[in-house]
């Protein structure tokens, strides 16, 4: 594995668009296909409109006993 310093990239698998937005890792984990095993995602801005679209429901439930 390399850890070179570039452009940071979506880390669902098969995406290679350019990272948009970090996330955490137990929230994406629900919903994409992760590489790596980080705690902290990178999402693409499509991964990541995803993303929220997908946790609003979600974070509404959570609401009552966020963790
Ligand atoms: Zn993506």
């Amino acid at each position: 594995m390399s850890d070179k310093k570039d452009k940071k990239t979506c880390d669902v698998v098969g995406c290679e668009e350019e990272a948009f937005k970090t996330v955490a890792r137990k929230k994406a984990e629900k919903i994409f296909n992760l590489k790596g095993n980080a705690s902290k995602v990178h999402l693409c801005k499509k991964h990541y409109k995803e993303f929220k679209k997908k946790t609003k429901k979600e974070r509404e439930l959570e609401r009552v006993g966020w963790v």
